[in-house]
């Protein structure tokens, strides 16, 4: 059967249940988001419209306590009609993705099917800073991450590109840090960065409302969207508006391309670094139902604070061994702020140097993420896994394709294992999932940002989806085909070679 991810049991049977231009619902209240979605959806796949009747139904959703993964469904497709049950709505939603899979020209096929995560983070991440997308663009993206089952979306929305939300206490973030001098004519890293006074042109902002919006339609699709901003380092948009926040106290223009080396980043030994971004994380926090939030601190470049009499001072007052520890100083600081409010702080494996805290998430990104995941694992921290060799979809699908860096094909992302040789059952239970990530520095458009992510995006669903033991290349590649005629009807560029 043609479903991605493969389920984790199909018994086919013989026959076929059979449409005619509509399939009828039995009404309930409860599943009434879910089925509108459906309903939306079918629409876009088939000819079939959607109907709710309170008898004479083709499909009704079963609320079933003796189903206990939070996640799971059954279907169950006969002469009677088609069900499906869930002790959650979250199952019942998945159940409806299946269907939605296996209606093919207006016929089901009979079948029985138990179905259930093998992960509960199954992440994918998306950069806004390097090129700006729009509210409908993640939104299709969104939706594209429901159809197959994905259940997190990791907004990278700043860095030293360009600030991407609004917040109400500090507006300069999106009147000045938002915009760059448009150099998209030139390469990536040939971009100078601008001398000239005043705003670029290039950019852009959500408001708190389409923020709203946006979270609004990802709820409705089991979708957790967890944000990110960016500390101490990938901050140099920030000091545009507020040099003073940054060591040398040097006015930055927002890159229009390549920073590198990051050494603009944030003071760590001055107190108003941390007063603004409790400020803009408070909101933030009130912004977003999601219990995690990212705090970045990736690739932060200390030179500065090498140099910096403030920095050099918190070293004495707290007694730091060297500047790791000061960047360690910065994210417990921070991720205590979020602790007692109640949010999950994650960051990206460079918070493990100079020593992490206890209920911070680490997300494993350099190398094949094995290194990253045995630190974390021996502080007993919770971990998620996208390595960049393997889960960057910015990296080519093959030597000859777009992209940068290195190559990772559809079939070194499925064939991807996240718990290694030599991780104990019990230490992979801190393992949460897995998640590609997307940044955006050479895709300037929606198109491209498809076709780098699709179809690599199946092959990460099935990762996350399916047991090991369940996962066959050669199979896999045949339902893909059949997932991509889906695609098409939603007018998807993905790779196709
Ligand atoms: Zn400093």
């Amino acid at each position: 059967m043609n479903i991605i991810p493969m389920p984790v049991k199909i018994i086919e049977k013989s026959g076929f249940y059979k449409l005619h231009k509509t399939i009828s619902v039995k009404r309930n209240e409860k599943t009434e988001n879910i089925i509108e979605i459906f309903g939306k959806e079918l629409n876009k796949i088939t000819d079939l419209k959607l109907e709710t009747t309170e008898k004479d139904f083709d499909l009704q959703l079963i609320f079933d306590e003796d189903i206990l993964q939070l996640e799971g469904y059954q279907l169950l497709v006969n002469n009677n009609g088609i069900r499906i049950s869930s002790g959650k709505t979250a199952g019942l939603f998945y159940g409806l993705i299946t269907l939605l899979q296996l209606i093919v020209k207006n016929e089901i096929p009979f079948c029985e099917i138990e179905d259930a995560p093998r992960f509960e983070w199954r992440g994918m991440h998306f950069d806004v800073s390097r090129h700006f997308f729009s509210i409908l663009f993640i939104k299709k993206f969104i939706n594209l991450l429901a159809l197959q089952k994905l259940n997190k979306f990791h907004w990278h929305l700043t860095d030293d590109n360009g600030w991407r939300i609004e917040i109400k206490k500090y507006p300069q973030l999106t009147e000045i840090c938002a915009w760059r001098k448009n150099l998209e004519h030139l390469p990536w890293n040939e971009r100078q960065e601008s001398k000239k006074k005043g705003n670029g042109s290039y950019g852009g902002f959500y408001t708190q409302a389409e923020i709203k919006e946006v979270i609004e339609y990802a709820t409705e699709r089991h979708i957790e969207i967890v944000p990110e901003i960016e500390m101490p380092g990938h901050s140099s948009e920030i000091f545009a508006a507020f040099p003073q926040l940054s060591c040398q106290g040097r006015k930055t223009k927002v890159a229009s391309g390549g920073y590198w080396p990051n050494t603009d980043i944030f003071c760590a030994g001055n107190d108003d670094t941390f007063i603004f971004l409790e400020d803009v994380l408070s909101e933030i926090v009130d912004l977003f139902p999601s219990k995690y939030i990212h705090i970045g601190g990736d690739e932060a470049n200390k030179t500065n604070w090498k140099k910096c009499v403030q920095c050099q001072q918190r070293i004495v007052d707290e007694n730091l061994k060297d500047e790791n520890e000061l960047q360690s100083y910065f994210i417990k600081r921070i991720s205590s702020f979020l602790l007692e409010k109640g949010k999950i702080p994650i960051g990206w494996d460079e918070i493990i140097e100079g020593g992490l805290a206890k209920d911070i998430v680490v997300m494993c990104w350099r190398g094949d993420g094995k290194d990253a995941l045995e630190s974390a694992i021996s502080t007993e921290n919770k971990t998620i896994l996208c390595p960049n060799s393997i889960l960057y979809f910015d990296w080519k699908q093959n030597e000859d394709s777009q992209g940068a860096f290195g190559v990772t094909t559809l079939k070194q992302v499925y064939d991807y294992e996240p718990i290694h040789a030599g991780i104990s059952l019990n230490d992979a239970d801190l393992i949460l999932g897995v998640q590609a990530n997307v940044w955006t520095e050479w895709m300037p458009t929606s198109k491209d940002v498809e076709f780098m992510a699709f179809p690599r995006m199946s092959a990460l669903a099935e990762v996350a989806w399916c047991e090991k033991n369940k996962k066959d290349w050669e199979e896999f590649q045949a339902r893909l085909q059949q997932f991509k005629s889906i695609l098409d009807k939603y007018n998807v560029n993905y790779y196709n070679k």
